[in-house]
């Protein structure tokens, strides 16, 4: 188990499914992809549509792109001002 990325801030969240542990299985919250609270990953980073997360459970780490491109999600909103 890799120790919590010192980036890991429980104030910048990400519902997205991590592919190590899966533990969003058989989760009927997760099913219906609501914001589950239990089921929730690290949003670390990120750039453009490319979220880099940590997944609290399994402590995995890796990317995931959103396909928003140029669309901006609250994500990017939080983290460019410009
Ligand atoms: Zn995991
Ligand atoms: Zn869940």
């Amino acid at each position: 188990m890799l120790p919590l990325d010192p980036q890991a801030d429980i104030g910048r969240r990400a519902w997205v499914t991590c592919p190590n542990c899966e533990d969003h299985r058989e989760c009927p919250v997760c099913e219906q992809g609501r914001r589950c609270p239990d089921h929730w990953r690290y949003l670390l980073t990120n750039t453009g549509s490319l979220l880099h997360l940590q997944c609290p459970s399994c402590t995995h780490i890796w990317d995931h792109e959103t396909g928003f491109g140029a669309t901006r999600t609250k994500w990017t909103r939080r983290t460019s001002s410009l």
